[in-house]
């Protein structure tokens, strides 16, 4: 099998589901092609997280700064402060992951909103690029994004999962689309397939979103439900399927796209050439 180059620009590695492998868990990333992991970071404790992790395994290893709309209440002066200072350090490529979720609604609202608010002033103070969490709250969402108007930087809809019309506002809009494993499941992710035909290969990316949502297709099923960025290989293959492309072309224009999105300055001569 070729091995063909893929970046996760989202897997949870700060999780304490990988307390005890983490550094195999990479390991197995690097022996399945992966040739880079952008570790999310989803709170202040997180972000710190991933940041030593990405300090741990440089070149390889690039971490975001943020607050999920989760944890949206922890974000008070100081939480900001801290994320600002973050966000100053090389490793961190991205602020969030941010947004609201209102399919969950763990934080009040206003409180969602006041928090992604803040994240998106710190994304057009440093020019930092955005990694967007939305779920039940398009309407909110694009309205906010829209009120930043030309100032917004790139910003990628991670773990895209909405309707062909929801993504083609947020390709109008200039968005990238973070694709996962939810694209293997057949109960809730056939539309897709048709989704992923109409982005184009330029704001296209892959994501594990690691530990969660385990690509329902492996096979063998794992033992474990715990998802892990090697098994962004079927991420890759069920997207490649549905653009009727080759994995490795699905995986070259993926990886190229996440490289310059998040400026991971990827010495990679197998991204240059199609
Ligand atoms: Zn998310």
């Amino acid at each position: 099998m070729t091995v063909v180059p893929l970046v996760d620009i989202g897997a949870n590695l700060a999780h304490d589901s990988f307390d005890v492998d983490r550094d195999a868990v990479l390991a197995r990333a690097r022996r399945a092609g992966l040739v880079h992991v952008v570790v999310t970071g989803s709170s202040v404790a997180s972000t710190a997280a991933a940041i030593a992790l990405a300090r741990a395994h440089p070149g390889f290893v690039s971490a975001t700064a943020g607050v999920h709309p989760h944890h949206a209440l922890e974000l008070g002066a100081e939480a900001l402060e801290a994320l600002s200072a973050a966000l100053a350090a090389p490793e961190v490529v991205a602020v969030g992951e941010c947004g609201l979720d209102y399919f969950r609604d763990y934080s009040p609202r206003p409180a969602q909103r006041a928090a992604f608010e803040r994240q998106l002033a710190l994304a057009v103070e440093t020019g930092k690029p955005l990694f967007l969490h939305q779920r039940d709250a398009h309407e909110d969402f694009l309205a906010m994004l829209r009120d930043v108007g030309p100032r917004l930087p790139r910003a990628v809809a991670h773990c895209f999962t909405g309707s062909r019309s929801e993504a083609e506002q947020y390709l109008a809009l200039g968005l990238h689309v973070g694709i996962t494993g939810w694209i293997c499941d057949e109960r809730r992710g056939q539309h897709l397939a048709e989704v992923v035909r109409m982005v184009p290969a330029e704001r296209l990316m892959l994501e594990t979103d690691a530990p969660y949502l385990l690509p329902r297709t492996l096979k063998p099923r794992p033992a474990s439900r715990r998802n892990e960025p090697m098994h962004l290989t079927e991420v890759c293959r069920a997207v490649a399927a549905a653009r009727a492309e080759s994995p490795e072309q699905t995986a070259r224009a993926t990886s190229r796209t996440a490289a310059r999105f998040f400026g991971l300055g990827l010495a990679l001569p197998e991204l240059e050439t199609a």
